[in-house]
């Protein structure tokens, strides 16, 4: 039976991705070689770094002095790595869920955080609004998609201050302003790539105004002057990433991803709203378009270890959803095709009237 798999991550992949890094694993570029035995320093590899440095800066048309890192520790070290190189006095960070807890956490060991709105008070069900951003602060640290609450930030906002965004999970599927963010980062495994990767995009100028000894593997500067390559990079991923960013060059890029997320999230927020067994957790205007959040309508609780199994019965995989919100979570990253959201829309429908 065809599965279809919603997993937050590591989640879906492109088919190519899959097809290309296993032909690489046996033969990499024609070497006769694996890709995991061949030198980083090999020419072969060297452009593959190189073509998914750029090709991430075509696809989110990245401006002059932005730097493409491709680093090893995932989202969770960029947490400590932020404050390291660019916290002196004061930091701020808006707090929309577990993985914006964890960056304040990390930033505390630095220096004075102001955590200027948080919407922990309704189980991170929206996105705190008309707070304002202290203009004496070395940065302002945003997570745009909240994967474990399914709410996201859409746009990108103006701040008087150097802007720092997680993007973990809706890096490219959709256009960003890059110019309006100091730091953009995040794991790869949500979508792009398989788990071993973080992507890094920083403005060069933003360095050098901490006055602390960093070390050498978590400073900025290393990375940015030898180019990703000061020690080894996560070979095996970066060439994954950038199998997955050449499928997106050629369905259109971002806008035209962007135009079929929308569909596909519009798709399956209309049938939990259709639906009189379902309902959704977050508010509307700051429901994600990557992790669709949604529980059973009160009353109706008793049901959801049942639509659990009828649903992977049918194919569905990974939609059970984050013991801190309960229910179910779909997630609709860039890999996951429309058809899949459609077999789960199609279930939730049978469900629906098998129970009525
Ligand atoms: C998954 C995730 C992380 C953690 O990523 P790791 O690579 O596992 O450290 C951080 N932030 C967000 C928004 C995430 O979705």
């Amino acid at each position: 039976m065809k599965k279809h798999n919603f997993y937050a991550g590591p989640s879906i992949l492109p088919e190519i991705t899959l097809e290309k890094t296993a032909e690489a694993i046996h033969d990499f570029a024609g070497t006769g070689i694996s890709l995991m035995s061949i030198s980083h320093r090999s020419k072969e590899f060297v452009a593959v770094m190189d073509e998914a440095q750029q090709l991430f800066k075509d696809l989110l048309n990245i401006p002059e002095g932005y730097s493409v890192l491709f680093l090893g520790g995932g989202a969770s070290t960029q947490f400590a790595m932020i404050p390291y190189n660019l916290l002196s006095t004061k930091a701020a960070y808006l707090n929309t869920g577990a993985w914006s807890t964890k960056a304040i956490k990390e930033a505390k060991l630095f220096g004075k955080v102001d955590v200027v709105a948080s919407s922990e008070d309704k189980n991170f069900s929206y996105i705190p609004k008309g707070y304002s951003i202290p203009e004496d602060a070395d940065y302002f640290h945003i997570t745009t998609n909240n994967t474990i609450y399914g709410s996201e930030i859409k746009y990108d906002m103006d701040s008087p201050v150097p802007l720092i965004a997680d993007m973990s999970s809706d890096i490219l599927s959709r256009p960003v302003d890059v110019s309006k963010y100091a730091l953009i980062y995040g794991g790869a495994q949500k979508n792009l790539a398989p788990a071993g990767v973080a992507f890094v995009i920083i403005r060069d100028d933003i360095l050098g105004k901490v006055d602390r000894a960093i070390p050498t593997m978590l400073n900025y500067q290393t990375h940015i002057s030898k180019g990703s390559m000061f020690n080894t990079p996560p070979v095996f991923a970066v060439f994954a990433l950038l199998q997955t960013l050449r499928w997106l060059k050629d369905l259109g890029g971002v806008d035209a991803m962007h135009r079929i997320n929308e569909k596909k999230a519009a798709l399956l927020y209309d049938e939990i709203e259709r639906n009189s067994f379902f309902k959704g957790t977050v508010n509307a205007e700051d429901r994600s378009i990557m992790n669709v959040c949604f529980v059973m309508k009160s009353g109706m609780e008793a049901k959801e270890k049942a639509f659990l199994d009828f649903a992977t019965e049918k194919g569905m995989v990974g939609i059970k959803g984050h013991r801190s919100v309960g229910g179910f979570r779909a997630s609709l990253y860039n890999a996951l095709p429309m058809e899949s959201v459609e077999a789960l829309v199609a279930c939730m429908r049978q469900f629906e009237s098998a129970n009525k």
